[in-house]
Parts: C-alpha cells; structure tokens; sequence
C-alpha cells in the first residue's frame, strides 16, 4: 500500500489542519500522530509500539535490519509515507526515496514508545525534543545506542516557544516515570490543539502536569490528543502507589533485610534511583547501578534542573564480567574502562552484600551466579507488573530466579500513568471541544467520563482540527 502525504491532502477534501494517528491507535505506546497545517507537516512522537507487529515478529522472528524499513511495511506497521524516511531504510522497499516532505518531529519524552521508530526517519528531517531528552540521546550514544541516529535535534525547555512552517508550538513540562517530559499546546491555522504526551500527577514533580494543564485549558483547544494508558477495566485495580510510598516501603525493606538488596528498575528513570539512593542510605548502604545507568546519571548532572545522585561520590558502580574475568582494559569497551578501578565486582559485591543495594536488569541476572549472595535477600521488582504473555514469561523466570537464590520477591513500583479518574479530571478541566484518545487499549471508555464530544481515532484516517 503506497500513501503520499500529497495524495492524502488533496484527495481528502480541503481540510487545512488535520491530525492522522499511525500508532498509539487502540494499543499503548507506539505514538506516531501526523499534524498538517497548511502545507507545514510535523510528526508528534514516533516511537515503537509494544504490540506493533506482535502477529508475525517476536523475540525470535525479528524483522531483519539490513531490509530497513521493509520488513515493517509488510505487515503494516510502519505507514508507507513518502519524503520521511532515510534512503537506507528505503533501499530494498517499493517507496522510492524523496527529499524531506515532513518538516519536523517533534518529540514528548524519551521512552521506546514514543522516540523507537525515528532511527528510520530521514535525518534530514530535524527533531525537537527538550534538553534533557537531548542529554539522554547523549548517554545512550556512548553506551550502545540511541533511537536517534544523527537528526539535527533542536532543544526546548518549559517557557520557549518554537514554531515549524505556520505551527506555533508551547512545550509544558510533565510528570512522568523519565525526566524531561512535555505536553504541548500547539497553536495552528484553525486554533490550538493539545497534546499531552504521557503524563501523572502522583510523582514527585506532579505540580508540573498542572502547569502543562492549565496552559492547556487557557488556550481553549478544538482537540486534545489525550494518552490513557491506564483507562479501563482491571488497569487501575483501586491503587494509584507514589513514589513517596516506594520510599518509604523500599526504606522498610532494606532495614529488615541483613542480606543483598537487589532491584530491576529502568536506568533512566531518575525518581527511582533517587528514591532507592535514599531507601539504601537510610540504612547505611550503597546504591550500586550497572555502567550504562552510570553513564546516564553523569550525563543528567549536567541538567541543571536535575538531581541525581553522583557517580563514585553517592553511588558504586557494578563491573560485570567479560571475557577473561580479570577486569584487563581490552576486555571492556572504550567507555566502561574508566569504571575498572573503582567499580565493584561480583567478589566484591559477595563480601559486602550487606552494604549494598544492587541494581540489575534482568539481562544482567547471570552475574548472580558469580556474586553467589546468601540465602534469605530481597528481590524487589520495581517495574510495571506484566501486561502481556512475553511479560508474564519474563515474571515467570525472575521468579525462578528469585526461588532459586533463596530470595523474597517484592513488586514496588509507582506508575508513570495516571489512573483512569486522573485522566478523567484531566480531561473534563481542559474542555476540549473534542478529545482524541490515544495511547490506550480502550479509547471508548473516554465517552463514560468525558463532558466534550470524543474522537476515536482509527489508524491512517485523518481527523479534522
Ligand atoms: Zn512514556
């Protein structure tokens, strides 16, 4: 199925500010909303969504890299839009490579789903993104690689204003489970639209989700483009827990525990680390995070608005083993040597196991064969609970893990969503004339809670301003 944007403008009636989803359309994640003003053209996030081709690829069946965009376009999962993508991601596809026609992506925050899919878009093509989000793509560069390969980015903070072609855009900071995360209030030829990004109110900057709210209700807006990640039936299941009840939670967890402490948590998660750099020293130990969540942590300290905990001052960093197993130079990459010295090894972590509040990420779990911990720690899950079989497989086999080691299992986490009744007085406080719901497996529950008219988006079909 070959679209061109061009094709969509003039065939689809003369409508001169529209919105098309080509993600994010019934399914969590995978925002990829196309906005057309006028002949200016900007896409709003375009990130990976979870299920996106989960009928024909898995972590066995993956589509192949060297046919770029090609493996994607079959099944439909990414749009086959002219003037966006890079010409190596064309190469072996029936979409012939043009000149940028797309003028801009601009970019909520940076997880997977909403930033995933760029490294195939042109990087001609220019991304705007907050400077923190700039700082991430900087850490992740160094340690394996970001979803932007190369795009000129072009960065904001709350107060600036930026425009693309005749589409005036207001970034507002959000509260969110990655710091430097934005709603926009976007100002078009035919009035103002809202998008919300991912968002909550229960972290603990929630008060800038009210600065992003009542920007949003100010401007008065034809639409918001609302995420709703935890609108439905059984997503919510009555408990909304802050991150202030993890700390306090997680501090009475390590105080009980005399064993290791260790976590999985998401390394660019910055709420976290600081609420389990504070639960550890509350009982005297040390947070120690693995070398790529390191170079994330020093790489954030140096966004002003920021507070992180320092590398080597606050919190250790864990060596794992490679090769050889002699922590030699040539066993490690150009950027994890520096931490040979003072890192921590699994021997070293075995002898202090008492001390330390150990993060690790479930690919890293077969280190514990080396740390060899005493039986009776604490394992605590600090992640969303599984929400889909790959997830319940992956729980399943931490579990096996934990049992094994002789270790207790605890699920703390505090969701980077807002609950549905969140979502709800978000919604009902900024009185779009019509809401769009995307980013939600149930986009049809908005019509129980919303007092303005709602918009179920369907993938591809343009939606008028
Ligand atoms: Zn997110």
């Amino acid at each position: 199925m070959y679209l061109s944007v061009m094709e969509v403008a003039t065939g689809a009636g003369e409508m001169s500010t529209k919105v098309t989803c080509y993600g994010g359309v019934g399914e969590i994640g995978g925002n990829k909303i196309l906005l057309e003003d006028r002949g200016t053209k900007v896409f709003l996030d375009f990130g990976t969504g979870f299920a996106e081709g989960s009928d024909y690829f898995d972590s066995w069946i993956k589509p192949r890299g060297v046919n770029g965009a090609g493996d994607l376009f079959e099944f439909g999962v990414l749009p086959e839009i002219q003037g966006l993508y890079s010409e190596p991601s064309l190469q072996n596809t029936g979409l012939k490579y043009a000149s940028p026609e797309i003028d801009a992506v601009v970019l909520s925050h940076y997880h997977w789903d909403h930033a995933g899919r760029i490294g195939y878009v042109d990087p001609k093509i220019p991304v705007y993104c907050g400077k923190t989000t700039a700082l991430i793509h900087e850490a992740y560069r160094v340690t394996g690689g970001s979803a932007l390969k190369g795009h000129e980015l072009r960065t904001f903070r709350t107060g600036d204003r930026f425009s693309v072609g005749g589409i005036d855009f207001q970034p507002v900071h959000v509260d969110h489970s990655i710091p430097g995360a934005y709603g926009f209030v976007i100002y078009t030829s035919s009035g103002p639209l809202a998008y919300t990004g991912d968002f909550r109110f229960h972290g603990p900057a929630g008060e800038m989700t009210e600065d992003f709210v009542r920007a949003a209700t100010e401007s008065r807006p034809a639409v918001l483009l609302s995420e709703g990640t935890r609108v439905g039936e059984g997503k919510d299941a009555g408990v909304n827990t802050s991150e202030s009840e993890v700390l306090s939670e997680a501090r009475r967890m390590v105080k009980e525990s005399k064993k290791l402490v260790f976590s999985t948590f998401r390394g660019n998660d910055t709420d976290r680390i600081n609420t389990f750099d504070r639960a550890a020293r509350a009982s005297g130990r040390t947070l120690v995070v693995s070398m790529k969540t390191a170079v994330m942590l020093e790489a954030l300290s140096k966004d002003g608005k920021l507070t992180v905990p320092r590398v080597g001052k606050d919190v250790g960093v864990y060596v794992r083993r490679k090769k050889s197993g002699s922590l030699d130079d040539s066993d490690y990459y150009a950027w994890e040597r520096r931490f040979l010295d003072e890192g921590l090894d699994a021997q070293e972590v075995r002898k202090r196991q008492g001390e330390i509040f150990l993060h690790l990420e479930t690919s890293n779990f077969p280190e514990l064969i080396d740390i060899k911990p005493e039986r009776g720690g604490t394992y605590i899950h600090s992640a969303t609970e599984a929400f889909n079989e790959e997830g319940e497989r992956e729980d399943a086999l931490v579990r096996n893990w934990v049992d094994h080691l002789g270790f207790s299992y605890h699920q703390l986490h505090a969701s980077g969503h807002a609950p549905m009744e969140e979502v709800a007085r978000l919604v009902n406080r900024i009185r779009p004339k019509r809401v769009v719901p995307i980013h939600t497996e149930e986009p049809d529950r908005f019509d129980t809670f919303s007092n303005g008219t709602v918009d179920v988006p369907a993938k591809g079909t343009a939606i008028p301003v």
